[in-house]
């Protein structure tokens, strides 16, 4: 190994991607060698391309494969994330504990992990990844429970300050919530909901950090709360957390973020950046398992004063929870938010993962991040446009890495994608559609490979090409989806 390369590539130095051999396997296979973060992929269960075979008895894969049982190529942790090998050592340990020690489990606990303070211990690491103080952090719920819990908090509209702001195509989950959280006040969604969309001539799906001020501004005298997201899960721009939420802030506006794309993605100072409240989920990149436990944030400046909320017992300070003398007294600080006793199956599962994001930091993580996507754009560049022929897709994500995290979104011409996307999954390539015309593909520098975007170009190469053929994609097709 080049130990100049090796710390060429810790210092996040831009990989060279210049000469004719970066579109090589070799060279693909040298950038794994000099990846400081490697060992990580064996913590995680890779599924193999037989395992992800359709079960359905009609359902023949597309191309004959004599590599069923190799490790399928997983570019979809993003949407959920592979299962960490630690995670079922955990939850055995704690299933035996409950089975042998029943409700004394909740005290008297041979991990040191009583259920009655697991979430407090298990929120700790997790304050790390998003760059909170322990204090501002809770593991709870799920996220858009969450959200609903604390805009139930932060959303007071009151005299001209009524309107939430959020983007035009923000996750309908999101949507949902604060449009139901606004007729919930009784007030009209037409008229308090302002969308954001993306502005002619900054980009058709993109929006820039100038056209939401601009928008801040517009409303800077009726708007009660700016909601938005750190990571679009569409098109996988990050946007300006820190800038937008000082704008808002500045005029009177009360700010938070889901951070579902944004944790364990890209690096996170929610303290620093002084946000009031942030929600997000654990399962896409914190691999916490589907429908994992999700985490909140409220800024310690919120901490005091007893913020009207909805709450539950295990809100309740835990000095005095246990006298059931209905008096509530809520824990400072994001512990506060909680509401009832959590889930220890997927807090388990939850502190499970962290136990290996914590064995590395999300300063690293990051630079490998950067290295790959950036990796991964350049291959797509590269194999798919000639000065004849026109890529057969658009990435969609914002070429400047500081903009985006690990995704990169493709967005297919009318009717390419699902043929695409059944030939990849056919092959065990694993990304996700999503529709109208988008696949959405994420390396994560936790578990994934420079081999693997190598791989999985070349397999969307020869798809692009089979698609291509008419005939024969209508027969292939009709298989693939049966
Ligand atoms: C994944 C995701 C959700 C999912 O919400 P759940 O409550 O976990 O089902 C919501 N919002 C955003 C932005 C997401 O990315």
């Amino acid at each position: 190994m080049d130990s100049t390369q090796f710390d060429s590539f810790l210092r996040g130095d831009r990989i060279s991607l210049a000469d004719s051999k970066s579109t090589s396997l070799e060279y693909a296979q040298h950038l794994d060698s000099i990846d400081p973060l490697r060992r990580f992929r064996d913590e995680f269960l890779i599924p193999s391309k037989s395992d992800l075979k359709d079960p359905h008895p009609e359902a023949k894969p597309v191309l004959e494969q004599n590599d069923a049982s190799d490790p399928c190529i997983y570019l979809c942790g993003n949407s959920l994330g592979l299962q960490p090998r630690r995670t079922r050592t955990l939850l055995n340990e704690e299933l035996s504990i409950w089975a042998t020690r029943g409700v004394t489990g909740h005290f008297n606990h041979p991990q040191s992990m009583p259920w009655v303070s697991a979430s407090e211990t298990v929120s700790v690491s997790m304050a790390k990844i998003v760059g909170a103080l322990p204090s501002e952090v809770a593991v709870m719920g799920s996220l858009t429970e969450n959200i609903h819990l604390l805009l139930a908090s932060f959303y007071k509209p009151s005299g001209s300050r009524t309107k939430i702001v959020i983007e035009g195509k923000a996750f309908p989950s999101d949507h949902y919530a604060v449009e139901s959280q606004i007729s919930w006040h009784g007030l009209d969604p037409a008229k308090h909901l302002v969308c954001i969309h993306p502005k002619a001539g900054d980009g058709e799906y993109t929006i820039s950090t100038a056209h939401i001020l601009r928008t801040i501004d517009e409303h800077h005298d009726t708007a009660a709360l700016l909601f938005l997201s750190g990571v679009q899960y569409y098109t996988g721009q990050a946007f300006d957390i820190k800038t937008i939420t000082a704008h808002a802030q500045a005029r009177g506006i009360t700010v938070g973020w889901d951070f579902a794309h944004a944790v364990g993605n890209i690096p996170l100072e929610l303290h620093e950046w002084g946000i009031d409240f942030a929600a997000w989920c654990t399962y896409k990149y914190l691999s916490s398992g589907p429908g994992g436990m999700a985490g909140i944030f409220v800024h310690d400046k919120h901490a005091a004063g007893g913020r009207h909320r909805l709450a539950g017992w295990w809100g309740h300070n835990p000095e005095s929870r246990f006298k059931m003398d209905n008096n509530f007294v809520p824990t400072p600080g994001a512990a506060g938010y909680q509401v009832s006793n959590p889930s220890i199956m997927s807090l388990t599962a939850l502190r499970a993962s962290l136990s290996v994001f914590t064995e590395t930091s999300m300063s690293s993580l990051r630079t490998k991040s950067v290295h790959l996507t950036n990796y991964l754009e350049h291959l797509l560049q590269t194999t798919f446009s000639s000065p004849t022929t026109p890529s057969p897709f658009k990435i969609i994500t914002p070429g400047d890495p500081q903009q985006r995290g690990a995704q990169l979104s493709l967005l297919f011409g009318e009717g390419l994608m699902l043929p695409v996307y059944e030939l990849l999954h056919s092959q065990g390539i694993v990304v996700d559609e999503r529709k109208p015309n988008v696949i959405r593909v994420a390396p994560l520098p936790m578990y994934n490979t420079f081999e693997e975007c190598w791989r999985f170009v070349q397999a969307l190469k020869s798809a692009l090409e089979s698609v291509g053929e008419p005939k024969e994609t209508e027969i292939k097709v009709y298989v693939a989806i049966v």
